[in-house]
């Protein structure tokens, strides 16, 4: 099976929304990633943790079959933490507090066996730190990236660089508007099609997915959930399940690129049910296939 590599963020959150609010829990965009992929393929995983990061959470990870070679663990570093909440809108959390610890420092080296991932997704980090570890894969069939309003306010043009290198982007519609400055959903995932990615995936929360590419438009409707109780990582294991469903089937067809799409909402409703990673940790088998079927179901007429 084609192996996955990913890099990004290993986090310790801390975060409120309606529903409760939890200090210093399992998070990190390459977490939430790696955790969604790790339900379809096997995956490697880059980042960096300070000597503070609970040893159960590296247990957990490798409970999962993630490979932990490429994260390095800096003594006496601290990991980093973000504080977020959210509060009408669940789509949209607002960063009380980014302490970048032992990320200020990090330069990824991957291990030599990571040097040939077939699958390769870029989650939300500093774009200098995706371009880097792009430049260290040989010749990747299929590279996947994400980004935040942060890196799109400080670091623009790298993030412009990161969308001409893959092959497929993945972004919220705020962000998507926000990088391109166009006021429609639809002329950014346009425009954004124009720096080179074969498609452009714009997520909008609880109404669904639009994936622009050469074939046309896909529209795909989110999970039918009457809850929502904590939305971080969201958005990450959307693109983690995602790639990590092509890279588990080989098949990078327009036809299975949309059956990605419905997966990666699938697995992203199950994550959004609870805070940090907690109901991916209690996830029935089956209940990502029956989501998958219920999304079918719904948008089919
Ligand atoms: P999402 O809700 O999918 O957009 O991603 C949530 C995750 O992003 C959280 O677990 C945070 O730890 C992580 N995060 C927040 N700010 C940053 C940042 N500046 N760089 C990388 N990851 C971040």
């Amino acid at each position: 099976m084609n192996e996955l590599l990913i890099v990004g963020s290993v986090a310790l959150d801390s975060i409120e929304t309606p529903a409760g609010r939890v200090e210093a829990v399992l998070g990190g965009a390459a977490t939430y990633g790696a955790v969604a992929a790790s339900l379809f393929c096997p995956v490697h995983l880059v980042g960096v943790v300070g000597e503070d990061f609970p040893a159960q959470h590296l247990e957990f990870l490798g409970s999962r079959g993630i490979d932990l070679a490429g994260l390095q663990i800096i003594a006496g570093g601290d990991t980093f933490r973000w504080k977020g909440d959210y509060n009408e809108d669940l789509n949209q959390a607002v960063t009380h507090e980014t302490h970048l610890g032992v990320f200020e420092h990090f330069d990824p080296q991957l291990p030599a066996h990571y040097r040939e991932a077939d699958f390769v997704f870029l989650a939300n980090i500093n774009p200098s730190l995706q371009l880097a570890t792009l430049d260290q894969v040989s010749s990747p069939k299929l590279v996947v990236c994400d980004t935040m309003n942060l890196w799109i306010n400080i670091a623009r043009a790298q993030v412009f660089e990161v969308f001409r290198r893959v092959d497929i982007a993945v972004l919220n519609d705020g962000e998507a508007r926000m990088l391109t400055e166009c006021e429609s959903t639809v002329s950014a995932g346009h425009e954004l099609l124009q720096l080179g990615p074969r498609a452009v995936i714009i997520k909008k929360g609880e109404h669904g997915a639009l994936m622009f590419s050469e074939e046309g438009i896909f529209s795909a409707p989110s999970y039918p959930l009457e809850e929502v109780v904590d939305p971080t990582g969201a958005g990450d294991s959307f693109a983690g399940s995602f790639i990590g469903f092509l890279a588990a089937t080989g098949d990078v067809s327009y036809a299975n690129l949309k059956r990605a799409v419905v997966y990666g909402g699938s697995v992203a409703s199950v994550t959004v049910q609870d805070f940090s990673l907690d109901s991916l940790k209690t996830l029935e088998e089956g209940e990502v296939e029956r989501r998958f079927g219920v999304v079918r179901e719904m948008a089919t007429f």
